[in-house]
């Protein structure tokens, strides 16, 4: 018979995730969701207790916080839901409704305006589905290897709502650039909006696609670089969206209903962003970089693997990390091996040859479990 699960009181003398059985796992991957994202500050979670202890109005808290953020990240107006993705949908519903009830009930009924969003081809990302959440269709322009102007001027026509633009600069090769984007744009008065869910750091990105470049709205992930809550999301941009988005999302019961920000996430994610404003970025850098060193040297002429410090992460972003690659196609070998080890290393990989390490999801003390591990699972010489 299987034990009985322990009482309560004895259940918090555990840990939760030993109640259930689950080994934690060491981050030298990345910001990911199925791995628990980031973890969150003990000022965030602070925020979070605090704001569960009392009933306010979730419209005015929404209002009050999105001001204050946006004042912080020189901003017209920022609103806060419950991920990136989530703010993808509800910026899409903002641009075809411009807020209008009457365009909202035209959506629900299915028979609205604005119904195409244009996105680049080499931006196509696994996320770019939640266009068609939002009732959209998704209209592709260019190639994987390159964009003309006039290939963008003849999509737009007086269906499209809105232009989509994938910020990570990994995907940039076959794109327009954002700048001659919102020309163009901007011409046709045609908004556009930046998905910059990976996009930190730097942490002027915040206000970069927006106050600097004149892209109507940006979206960033709470729950990665911010380490707000993992359920947490930010958009940031222009007063006219930013209310559109209002009229669209909870506490509504509209079509952006299922991204609920709770009080509680509301007040986690305005703590994490002051909080990372606040941060020595110059430090955390330093920081990163001597551990990618000092990595390098463990690792360097111990395998059978070519190593290298890689200054740009999986997002494009500028954080170093440690390139492996394999002489052999059998990266996903290597990840089982990983994965039977005790504890379990996290790693980013491709299906063939390459591996990488970063340092900026590692808790203190972890850094030579990644060797010690990784010289278990990597072929040697
Ligand atoms: C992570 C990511 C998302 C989704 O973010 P969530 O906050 O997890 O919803 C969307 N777009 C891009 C480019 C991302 O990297």
């Amino acid at each position: 018979m299987p034990a009985l699960p322990p009482a309560t009181s004895e259940r918090f003398l555990m840990g939760i995730y030993e109640t259930l059985g689950i080994k934690t796992r060491i981050n030298a991957a990345a910001c990911y969701t199925a791995l628990g994202g980031s973890l969150m500050a003990s000022e965030v979670l602070q925020a979070m207790n605090d704001a569960a202890k009392s009933f306010i109005s979730l419209h005015e808290l929404q209002q009050k916080a999105g001001e204050r953020i946006a004042s912080l990240t020189k901003n017209e107006g920022a609103f806060i839901t419950t991920g990136a993705a989530a703010g993808i949908v509800l910026s899409i519903l903002a641009c075809r409704t411009r807020g209008d009830l009457v365009e909202i009930q035209k959506i629900i009924d299915g028979n609205a305006k604005r119904s195409e969003v244009i996105m680049y081809t080499g931006h196509r990302i696994p996320y770019d589905s939640n266009i068609r959440v939002a009732g959209s269709d998704l209209v592709t322009v260019g190639d994987a290897i390159q964009t003309f102007d006039y290939q963008l001027e003849a999509k737009i026509n007086e269906d499209t709502s809105a232009i989509f633009f994938c910020a990570g600069a990994h995907l940039a090769g076959p794109a327009l650039s954002l700048e001659r984007t919102v020309e163009i744009a901007q011409k046709y008065s045609i908004p556009v909006i930046v998905d910059a869910a990976a996009q930190l750091p730097p942490v002027t990105n915040l206000w970069h696609f927006t106050h600097e470049m004149g892209a109507d709205l940006a979206i960033f992930s709470g729950g990665k670089a911010l380490r707000g809550p993992q359920s947490s999301g930010l958009v940031v941009g222009k007063r006219e969206f930013i209310e559109a988005i209002r009229v669209n999302a909870a506490p509504y019961a509209r079509l952006g209903r299922g991204f609920k920000a709770s009080k509680e996430e509301i007040a986690g994610l305005m703590t994490a962003i002051e909080l990372y404003l606040a941060k020595d970025h110059g430090a955390d850098w330093q920081r990163w970089s001597k551990t990618v060193d000092a990595w390098f040297e463990a690792l360097n002429g111990k395998t059978a693997c070519k190593i290298w410090r890689d200054d740009v992460n999986e997002a494009g972003q500028p954080t170093p990390r440690i390139a492996i690659q394999l002489s052999n196609p059998n990266a996903l070998e290597i990840i089982s091996k990983l994965q039977s080890l005790d504890p379990i290393v996290e790693v980013v990989h491709d299906s063939r040859r390459m591996i990488w390490i970063s340092p900026d999801s590692l808790q203190a003390g972890e850094e030579s479990i990644v060797i010690t591990q990784l010289l278990k699972a990597l072929p040697t010489k």
